[in-house]
């Protein structure tokens, strides 16, 4: 023992600490040495670990060396340029380096008083950002809108949904009534997140009110359906609640057409929440700034600076056009929280804005990441990772085997090969057992598909040129040995 106790000495710390920007540097640098996607058995993890805590305090280097024998092997690199896989979940080094700031400070910014910089740095990285994407002024803090961080897109709908929720029983006519919430009816099209049913789910709806709203050919909402469904709710003495349009859905980046959603949602009184958890990043270039037509008259909106921005997870933009709503679901104040700062109604609270009371200082990054990279950066990235993916599609639709299976108006592309949907998931197994690219599927028109989305810090042309090298080789192999159906 020390003279700190048991606790690491600020020495140590010191040593350990820039030891461990080393490793993650070179980690970074080095990351095309592993397979992309993990390759351990089941339970592999847990066998390497002591069944029991130490006992008495380790080294930090044996740390480390466990993290390169255990944790490396059990790691999908999802930082790896050839990860092509779900959507990205990308980051870069002024990001690590505003996480750890926010460990090293170690604050928790449940209210202003807690820490007034995390939620001031916090509200102005939000009006910072309606900026960056062109978002309407209606979300900005000035106003009675307003954004908040929150951990994820889910965490968003669900905050979205108490709110509408909340105004539902507000109404004068459902004022005291015993269950306003049975007759909630919320909407989304069938190729929403999975996020929404959560979200029903938890916020205590009927999860058969639910209505998935059929899509179009390019995977979009029918507005038209969606209208109709409004109706036969209304008719039937339901409230519709809240609607979810989504910029860039999961399986395709189909985009829900807002402003016709908008002219149905907004005179039936139901809340539009607009989810444009990756897409939301690409209007940093004003040319695709014509994802966000309509979302001047949503109630909500949320993206994920953690899919595409450069900007670790966990991070979700989450704004509200009139924070009243939101406020009157979550906000509970029990004596022990109670201040000046509070009482005065001069600042806010983000605790209110949030399902958990406490938080972290998630703004650092954010501020890291856009002043490292600055608008021209940051559009600099994502033109080059939307004409990496236009390349792709390219080829997949000069390619007398494949087809593309959807539209291409982001970074990620759905396609297939002809020869049907075994083909398709065998050839999908064959390239990530490879471990040189990893690759996702889902299913259109009830056709498997495979999906390349294109948004990795480190990804470059090289790498979209080995993929479909990968692809096309592994898919005439297999054609070879006769397994096309
Ligand atoms: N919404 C959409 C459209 C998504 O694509 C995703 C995840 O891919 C989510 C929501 C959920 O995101 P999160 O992990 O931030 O909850």
């Amino acid at each position: 023992m020390h003279d700190d106790g048991f606790h690491l000495s600020s020495e140590a710390f010191r040593a350990h600490g820039h030891a461990l920007i080393d490793w993650i540097a070179s980690y970074l640098d080095d990351i095309e040495q592993h397979p992309v996607r993990a390759t351990v058995e089941p339970g592999w993890v847990r066998e390497q670990l002591p069944a029991h805590p130490p006992e008495h305090g380790e080294d930090f280097g044996r740390m480390l060396a466990d993290v390169e024998r255990i944790v490396m092997p059990g790691l999908t690199h999802w930082q790896h340029p050839s990860f092509f896989a779900y959507f990205p979940s990308n980051t870069s080094g002024p990001s690590i380096l505003g996480e750890l700031l926010s460990a090293g400070l170690g604050v928790q910014g449940m209210l202003w008083a807690t820490s007034p910089a995390c939620t001031e740095l916090e509200t102005h990285m939000l009006d910072w950002m309606l900026d960056l994407l062109g978002l309407p002024d209606r979300f900005r803090s000035t106003g009675a809108g307003g954004g908040v961080l929150q951990d994820s897109a889910s965490s968003a709908t669900l905050c979205a949904l108490l709110a509408a929720r909340e105004r539902v029983a507000d109404r004068p006519a459902d004022r005291g009534a015993v269950d306003p919430y049975r007759r909630c009816a919320v909407y989304a099209s069938e190729h929403a997140h999975s996020s929404v049913a959560k979200a029903v789910r938890i916020a205590g709806l009927d999860p058969s009110l639910l209505r998935l709203i059929p899509s179009d050919d390019d995977n979009a909402m029918r507005p038209d359906a969606f209208a109709d469904a409004v109706t036969r709710d209304q008719q039937a003495g339901l409230v519709p609640t809240m609607v979810v349009a989504t910029i860039g859905t999961t399986s395709s980046t189909a985009i829900d057409p807002v402003p016709a959603i908008a002219e149905v949602a907004v005179p039936a009184g139901c809340w539009l929440h607009v989810d444009a958890a990756l897409a939301g990043t690409a209007a940093v270039c004003p040319e695709l700034r014509w994802i966000h037509d309509g979302v001047d008259r949503a109630d909500s909106y949320c993206f994920n600076p953690h899919k595409w921005m450069f900007t670790n997870f966990d991070c979700d933009a989450f704004y509200v056009a009139d924070r009243h709503a939101l406020l009157r679901a979550l906000s509970v104040t029990p004596e022990y929280l109670r201040n000046p700062a509070s009482d005065s109604g001069e600042v806010i609270d983000y605790r209110d804005w949030q399902v958990p009371l406490g938080r972290r200082f998630r703004a650092l990054k954010l501020w890291f990441v856009i002043r490292h990279y600055g608008e021209e950066g940051l559009r600099h990235h994502v033109r080059e990772h939307l004409r990496l993916a236009a390349g792709f599609a390219a080829r997949v639709a000069d390619h007398p085997d494949f087809e593309l299976v959807a539209p291409v108006p982001l970074n990620l592309v759905c396609f297939r090969h002809l020869a049907g949907d075994a083909f398709n998931a065998a050839l999908l197994d064959r390239l990530n057992d490879s471990g040189s690219v990893y690759l996702t599927h889902t299913r259109l028109d009830g056709r498997y598909t495979l999906r390349c989305s294109i948004g990795q810090t480190r990804t470059t042309q090289r790498h979209v040129d080995a993929a479909w090298e990968h692809i096309t080789r592994a898919a005439a192999a297999m054609d070879a040995t006769g397994e096309r159906g």
